[in-house]
């Protein structure tokens, strides 16, 4: 094969990106891959793994609070804002060398340039070199959104300059009621910030169920995060002690930072897509039918450029499969159902399946098992959060068809639950594992 053509051009070196490339090349593939900024993407530089180190960090607050209950005493206790982004930095480099390493190993052409479409088969570098590629896979992520532009936008920031500030904000307002808005918000007011959440609906976290959405908005506002739901921020100005938020009711609260949350846009713009004839929907994504094709049949696309269901582990999946379809010999599609997923606010959300709202639209009659408890470390700790778990359950086959857990470690209890749920566990199933006490997600299994 001449040296300017390529059996899999990967554009993108995030998670989906990477996975696809070096599976491909494995399979004996010729694959290139070009990434403009950093190798690992979203979850790696500036999402999931950074985000998860800051929230560490945070929760020793409540370690700190929580230890004079059980007899300790923690004198000169401080947090420094500068070492922990310097560690996160340097684990990150770490991540980045380590996705570098590995697709290198697999045998993977890497080009540290922007590249774009030039026509269905072929890749044009920033650096002026073109590429002749049998395949292409999109995998270029996605940004924030930035909203409408209004007065003073300008200075809010995004989660991607949350993760560099120079030092922890005093006060800091939050615009959005997603998982970004409400992670940020919870760990900047662990943190000891002052944290307004700004959110334009009168609930947040859309699409979970609405129980677990009470109960996270009540423990946040408990936690001292200000929640100003059903506004908007109108304008933003600098004064001279900090940044005058003013909001669509009129209120006007002076912070530090203003941070917005309001979603992401894929990464599409200015990439030769339509061009080539490759089909975007009306947010920008790509199209693309369960083998991650797009409209152009030698084009494809993972990850949340495709805006199916974003997240990290997805993208991972969509990639490999497109790999070994493609150069493995083995086509198979990723399964959109059933996938599990954590908010790690405070408290931490774990949600599998059907929400109750969700599935009561099926038309089908359910039934729904709740509990909410304090945990027993805040009984002597003297900490005011409660435990919120809930099972919807369908009423004919009694299969559970959503567990929902609102507390600490859910994210972890969550990923066993998904298990059971995929393999079609019943309530019944449920009742007949013995608890392991004492836990919280022994509540799980006596429900009654
Ligand atoms: P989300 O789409 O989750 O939430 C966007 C929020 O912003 C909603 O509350 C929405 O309000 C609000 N909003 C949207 N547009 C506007 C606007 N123009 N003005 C004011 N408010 C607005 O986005 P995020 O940015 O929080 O996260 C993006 C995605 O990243 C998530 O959906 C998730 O897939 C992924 N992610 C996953 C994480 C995890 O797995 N733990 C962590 C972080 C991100 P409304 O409710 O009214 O629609």
């Amino acid at each position: 094969m001449p040296h300017d053509e390529v059996d899999l051009f990967v554009i993108g070196g995030g998670s989906g990106g990477v996975r696809a490339a070096r599976i491909a090349a494995r399979h004996g593939a010729k694959v290139m891959m070009a990434e403009e900024y950093r190798l690992g993407g979203t979850c790696v530089i500036r999402g999931c793994v950074p985000k998860k180190l800051l929230v560490y960090a945070a929760r020793y607050a409540h370690d700190l609070a929580d230890m004079a209950g059980f007899g300790w005493t923690v004198e000169g206790a401080r947090f420094d804002w500068a070492t922990l982004i310097a560690n996160k930095d340097r684990e990150i480099a770490r991540l980045e060398g380590i996705y570098r390493a590995n697709a290198e190993a697999a045998g993977v052409t890497i080009a540290a340039t922007r590249a774009v479409l030039d026509g269905p088969d072929r890749v044009r570098l920033a650096t002026g070199e073109t590429v002749r590629a049998r395949h292409i896979l999109v995998a270029t992520g996605a940004r924030p959104a930035l909203g409408p532009e209004i007065p003073g936008c300008e200075l809010a920031i995004t989660s991607n300059e949350a993760f560099d500030l120079k030092a922890l904000p005093r006060r800091i307002l939050v615009q959005g009621g997603g998982y970004i808005a409400v992670e940020f918000a919870g760990m900047f007011r662990a943190l000891g910030c002052e944290v307004a959440l700004v959110q334009r609906s009168e609930v947040i976290l859309r699409g979970f169920d609405d129980e677990v959405r009470a109960h996270l908005a009540a423990e946040m506002e408990h936690s001292g995060v200000r929640m100003l739901c059903g506004r908007t921020i109108a304008a933003i100005a600098q004064g001279p002690g900090g940044k005058t938020v003013r909001l669509s009711d009129g209120l006007e609260i002076e912070v530090d930072e203003v941070m917005l949350a309001i979603g992401r846009v894929p990464n599409t713009r200015d990439m030769g897509l339509e061009a080539a004839g490759v089909e975007l929907d009306q947010a920008g994504a790509i199209k693309v039918n369960a083998a991650s094709q797009s409209s152009v049949p030698s084009i494809y696309a993972v990850g949340d450029v495709t805006n199916r269901v974003n997240l990290t582990p997805i993208a991972i999946r969509e990639g490999h499969a497109v790999a070994d379809s493609l150069f493995g010999g083995k086509p198979w599609t990723v399964d959109h159902a059933l996938v599990a997923t954590a908010v790690f606010s405070e408290p931490e959300v774990g949600v599998v399946g059907l929400s109750e709202a969700a599935a009561r639209k099926l038309g089908r009659p359910v039934d729904i098992y709740k509990t909410g408890f304090r945990p027993l470390k805040a009984t002597l700790s003297g900490r005011q959060t409660r435990v919120f778990m809930k099972l919807v359950v369908d009423q004919e086959t009694d299969k559970v068809l959503g567990v929902h857990i609102v507390g600490e470690s859910a994210g972890e209890i969550i990923q066993l639950a998904a298990v059971a749920l995929g393999m079609g566990a019943t309530k019944a199933d449920f009742d007949r594992t013995i608890a392991v006490h004492p836990t919280a997600a022994e509540e799980l299994v006596t429900l009654r």
